[in-house]
């Protein structure tokens, strides 16, 4: 079944996407290796781009959102599930935060999402909530989905930082 986020078909099952999950932080810090903080932070971001800094609060602010989602789809009946708009949150929340705590937070809540996902077993994985753009989405919709989400922002941090701005 094709996904209701992407439209694609994600091939993996819902554990072979826990364990991408868990491994996904760590391909980030990877990316991010070798840069300081202040370098990775006073980046300016091309027009209409983020900054490789940028881009790891845009991991740690969707895993907020995911945070909330895993928990309202196991605690609550049907519930109605958060969105955001990822641009405006990056334009807006990019100021003051610290590289190495968005990082550790990245990774925390992503073990304890992973957790509560294992913990609620395949029933759980069955429960659903409802997007406000994308409809009925179930816990395992959302994480498979989720799966490819780190590999892909630390490939393109990667790509930034191998091409400088001029
Ligand atoms: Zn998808």
């Amino acid at each position: 079944m094709a996904c209701p986020f992407c439209k694609k078909e994600h091939p993996e099952t819902l554990e072979q996407a826990l364990e991408a999950l868990e491994r996904g932080p760590h391909l980030v810090r990877e990316a991010l290796a070798g840069a300081s903080q202040g370098e990775l932070m006073a980046a300016e971001p091309k027009p209409g781009g983020w900054t490789p800094a940028q881009v790891a609060i845009h991991l740690m602010d969707t895993e907020v959102i995911q945070s909330v989602r895993v928990r309202k789809i196991l605690a609550e009946e049907d519930p109605l599930l958060p969105a955001f708009d990822q641009n405006a949150w990056t334009a807006a929340l990019s100021r003051g935060r610290d590289l190495s705590d968005v990082l550790r937070t990245f990774e925390l809540l992503r073990k304890q999402n992973v957790d509560l996902v294992r913990g609620a077993g395949p029933a759980g994985a069955d429960r659903a909530g409802r997007h406000p753009e994308y409809g009925r989405l179930t816990l395992r919709e959302l994480f498979v989905h989720l799966s490819t989400h780190d590999a892909k922002h630390a490939q393109q941090i990667r790509r930034m930082r191998a091409a400088p701005r001029s």
